[in-house]
């Protein structure tokens, strides 16, 4: 018998995710029953591919789960699901199509903030100033959260030349980019970023690791990309840097509420760019391979892939 997967997404992208979960367990000969949210028996269900803002919130029912699969690499939300069973682990999203789209990205607003095209596009009597940026190779870039996600934006950033340093919890070796950790990293790695990109989840500590000190660490005029998570971000401390010109220009992707309310001052202050947690998106063609992967190998004995640890919670 097949094992039973439940696809518990929002409705907007079921149909998508159905047709790629199906085709991908053709291509793979790993067969699956496929059920949707209001199924009968879900106890007999051992797999959920699950996404936070799904039609299911009451996870108790599924008592014979051997796994739930995120669709989202960030898992905060689901970790504060209090029937979230303790009994399966919970993987969050690993899938190529993620990663990629939030290098595009990345590489995108940093050569935006590096080139300085906002003005340089701004009008005419702008087309003669007489600046050039700086070389990629004399501009430093800090990458906050070496993960799947920072590795790929750090190393495209690097192959383009820039002087890429990155920081973890962790010891990490990513080839063309200066590696740094813990209390002592993370200082290093902010005196040094002219331009500091943000992709680290959100947990109890990592929240406001950019207040009103480390922000002060960071060069006069430094740029800030964050796309990991809002709560990174003490929001008073930076439109404080930002208004006193200590902090030049923040491009922000993620906020502590989303939609941003519209009175936010992040809204209308000139230094700051918002994009509506549009960085990247898991895309159901490339996961379901991840999901279907991740059930093969746990078909066959293996343990799960990309497990959330959930002291830690990421
Ligand atoms: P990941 O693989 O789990 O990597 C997380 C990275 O952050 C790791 O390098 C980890 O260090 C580091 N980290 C975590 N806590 C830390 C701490 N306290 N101090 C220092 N480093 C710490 O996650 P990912 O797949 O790269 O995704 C990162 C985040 O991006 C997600 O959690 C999500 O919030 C966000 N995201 C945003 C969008 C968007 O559209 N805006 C889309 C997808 C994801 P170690 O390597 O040492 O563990």
């Amino acid at each position: 018998m097949p094992p039973r997967v439940m696809l518990a997404v929002k409705p907007a992208i079921q149909e998508e995710w159905r047709a790629a979960l199906a085709a991908a367990s053709d291509r793979a000969g790993v067969p699956i029953d496929l059920g949707l949210p209001g199924d009968a028996e879900p106890e007999a269900v051992r797999y959920l591919v699950y996404g936070a803002a799904g039609r299911l919130d009451d996870l108790t029912p599924f008592t014979g789960l051997k796994l739930v699969q995120c669709i989202w690499a960030g898992v905060e939300k689901v970790l504060a699901n209090p029937t979230l069973p303790d009994f399966a682990p919970l993987a969050r999203m690993v899938e190529p199509g993620l990663t990629e789209g939030m290098t595009d990205y990345v590489v995108t607003h940093v050569m935006r903030l590096h080139m300085d095209l906002d003005r340089r596009l701004a009008g005419p009597e702008d087309r003669w100033m007489d600046w050039f940026p700086p070389l990629s190779r004399n501009r430093r870039v800090g990458v906050l959260g070496l993960g799947e996600l920072g590795r790929d934006a750090a190393r495209a950033l690097a192959a383009l030349r820039f002087d890429v340093a990155g920081w973890s919890r962790s010891p990490k070796s990513v080839e063309g980019v200066r590696c740094l950790h813990g209390d002592d990293g993370l200082d290093a790695l902010l005196r040094r970023s002219e331009i500091l990109v943000g992709l680290l989840p959100s947990t109890p500590a990592t929240e406001n690791l950019l207040d009103a000190a480390a922000l002060a660490k960071l060069p006069r005029g430094a740029m800030i990309v964050n796309a990991g998570r809002g709560e990174l971000i003490d929001d008073a401390a930076l439109l404080s840097a930002l208004d006193a010109g200590h902090v030049a220009q923040a491009t922000l992707d993620v906020f502590r509420e989303e939609p941003l309310p519209a009175g936010h001052s992040y809204r209308t202050h000139p230094r700051v760019t918002v994009t509506p947690h549009v960085a990247s998106a898991t895309r159901p063609e490339t996961a379901a391979e991840t999901v279907i992967a991740q059930i093969a190998r746990m078909e066959a004995g293996e343990a799960p892939l990309h497990v959330v640890d959930r002291t830690r919670g990421y």
